[in-house]
C-alpha cells in the first residue's frame, strides 16, 4: 500500500530535537524523503540514527549565509522542495523591562526572519508546481502568557503565515500554522520544569490544559501531516490550536 507522503520532498528546520525530530519522524513514516537541519553535529547524528534513512544539515538558521547555503544544498540533493516546515525557534528574554533590544532582536531572528527567508526560498522552488510551508508558531503568539520577545516573534510568524497564504495560494503553495500548547519531550523546556518542581508542574496543568495533561510531539506531528495532505486543501493562511485546550481565545 502507498504511503500518504511517498516520495514527497520534506525539509525540516530544527529537525533534530522535540517537536521537529517527531514531524520528521511522522513524515519519514509515511513514505517522505526528508531532510532536517539544526546547529548540533551531534544532535542530527542522534536523530538519523532514530529516524532512519534522511539527510541532515548543520545550520544555524540565524545567520543568513548559512540558510542559502543549505537550502541549496537541499535543493540539490533533493531536486526540489514539496513541504517546508519552519519549526526551528526558542524562548530567551524575561521581564520586559530586564530585557535589553539585542534580546528582542534575537528572538526575532531566531522565530521570525529565518523562517521569512526560508519560506521565500521555498516559495521560489514551489511556485511552478505548488508545495506546503508549515510553520510552527505558539498558542503565546495568539495571547498572553509567555515571554514578550518570544510571544513577539511568534505573533509575527502567525501574520506572515496569513499574508504568505493570501498571496501564494494562487500558485498552489499553502501557508499555514499549528500554534502547540505545551508539549512536553525529554530535551524540553517543560521536562527540566518538571525535574525542578515536580509539584508546580502538576498544578500548572491542572489549572491550565483542560485536557489534564501536557501534550506530545506526536500531536503536533499528526497536525503537520493534516496541513500539509490534500484533505487540508481549503486551509490557506490558517493557525490550527494543537492544546488539549490550554488557549482561552473564544473565536
Ligand atoms: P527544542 O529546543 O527541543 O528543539 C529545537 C530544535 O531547533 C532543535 O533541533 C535545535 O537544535 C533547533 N534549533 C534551535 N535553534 C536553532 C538555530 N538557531 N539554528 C538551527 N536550529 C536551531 O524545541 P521544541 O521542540 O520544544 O520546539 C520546537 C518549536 O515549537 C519551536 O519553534 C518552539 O517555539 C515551538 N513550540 C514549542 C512548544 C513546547 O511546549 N515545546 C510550545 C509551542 C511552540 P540545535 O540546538 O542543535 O540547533
Amino acid at each position: 500500500m502507498s504511503k500518504a507522503f511517498e516520495g514527497k520532498k520534506v525539509l525540516i528546520t530544527g529537525g533534530s530535537k522535540g517537536i521537529g525530530k517527531g514531524i520528521a519522524q511522522a513524515f519519514y513514516s509515511e513514505g517522505a524523503r526528508v531532510g532536517i537541519l539544526a546547529r548540533s553535529e551531534e544532535g542530527l547524528k542522534a536523530a538519523k540514527e532514530e529516524i532512519g534513512d534522511i539527510e541532515t544539515y548543520a545550520c544555524d538558521v540565524t545567520v543568513d549565509g548559512e540558510r542559502q547555503n543549505t537550502f541549496q544544498r537541499f535543493i540539490e540533493t533533493f531536486g526540489g522542495i514539496d513541504i517546508l516546515v519552519n519549526n526551528a525557534g526558542g524562548s530567551s528574554g524575561g521581564k520586559i523591562a530586564d530585557t535589553s533590544m539585542e534580546e528582542f532582536t534575537k528572538s526575532m531572528e531566531t522565530n521570525y526572519f529565518q523562517a521569512v527567508h526560508f519560506s521565500k526560498m521555498a516559495y521560489e522552488q514551489m511556485r511552478e508546481r505548488g508545495g506546503a510551508v508549515i510553520n510552527i508558531t505558539s498558542i503565546f503568539g495568539k495571547e498572553a502568557g509567555g515571554k514578550a520577545t518570544y510571544n513577539n516573534a511568534k505573533a509575527a510568524l502567525i501574520s506572515f503565515t496569513k499574508a504568505a497564504g493570501n498571496e501564494w495560494i494562487k500558485d498552489g503553495v499553502r501557508v499555514n500554522s499549528i500554534a502547540p500548547g505545551s508539549i512536553l519531550h525529554p530535551t524540553g523546556n517543560w521536562q527540566k520544569r518538571i525535574e525542578e518542581n515536580p509539584e508546580a508542574m502538576e498544578r500548572f496543568v491542572e489549572q491550565n490544559i483542560p485536557a489534564g495533561r501536557f501534550g506530545n510531539v506526536e500531536e503536533v506531528a499528526d497536525a503537520a501531516l493534516f496541513l500539509a495532505s490534500q484533505e487540508a486543501r481549503w486551509l490557506v493562511g490558517t493557525t490550527l490550536t494543537a492544546d488539549g485546550g490550554q488557549s482561552r481565545m473564544n473565536i
